[in-house]
């Protein structure tokens, strides 16, 4: 057997391996906020990720009738799809902020395969385009440059937390997840949300109008409105990553 049909086989079987073998993301951390209280004040932050899709009038309804600040997470899809929404919420920069949700929605994580049925981004340069992207299509829709970033799935391969920071961009962690990707039953989010603490980041969504998670988040803004509390930016809080 000749040295040369040995390494040929050899290629063809170490290409079939990674042929037949499952595609995996790297492993990646979901950073959290660690709340720092303001003394005998209960100010909470609210944001609401915009990955794609629609818009939900029921939460919009409720910020702007107990006047309650949010910054919103957009991606360049969801303002592409979403102008008259975007005019809407617009219309009040005193209540709505807007940061970067990336240009379409690619976890910010290396490897390859998916995560929560979203394609990874696989590499550093295309986390970067991910950002830059992002951060373009909210300084081209608002006339200002963000200054956080929430990768898509709240998820990051460690050396994506480190490369996003040196692009001038925050990391947008939460301290409380209001409604697990919209996923979760309208009480269950009413409840989450209307607990939130003094310094307490909540996620939620605004882009999903089909979902019961949507009316829930709604209520418990009307509720924590009823409580007196205070609505801060992320600025404001100055979290810290836990
Ligand atoms: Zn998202």
């Amino acid at each position: 057997m000749c040295l040369g049909c040995v390494t040929r086989r050899g290629i063809l079987a170490a290409g079939l391996a990674v042929l037949s073998s499952p595609t995996r993301a790297e492993a990646s951390v979901e950073p959290r906020f660690r709340c720092v209280p303001t003394a005998g004040r209960r100010r909470v932050a609210l944001t609401l990720d915009a990955c794609g899709g629609g818009f939900d009038m029921r939460i919009a309804e409720a910020l702007l009738a107990h006047r309650a600040r949010a910054t919103i997470f957009a991606t360049a899809i969801w303002l592409r799809a979403n102008p008259g929404p975007l005019a809407l919420l617009r219309a009040h920069p005193d209540l709505f902020g807007w940061e970067n949700h990336g240009a379409h929605h690619i976890p910010p994580v290396l490897g390859s395969g998916t995560l929560f049925g979203l394609r990874v981004a696989g590499t550093l340069a295309a986390v970067r385009q991910e950002v830059e992207g992002g951060a373009a299509a909210i300084q081209a829709a608002t006339g200002r440059a963000p200054r956080w970033y929430r990768g898509a799935t709240a998820r990051y391969s460690p050396a994506a937390l480190e490369e996003i920071p040196r692009l001038g961009q925050g990391i947008a962690a939460f301290s409380l997840n209001g409604d697990e990707g919209a996923s979760l039953p309208a009480a269950t989010v009413e409840r989450r949300v209307a607990s939130a603490r003094d310094a307490e980041v909540v996620i939620g969504h605004i882009n999903q109008p089909h979902r019961p998670a949507g009316a829930g988040f709604a209520r418990a803004i009307a509720a924590l409105a009823g409580q007196g509390v205070e609505w801060a930016t992320l600025d404001e809080l100055r979290p810290v990553l836990a």
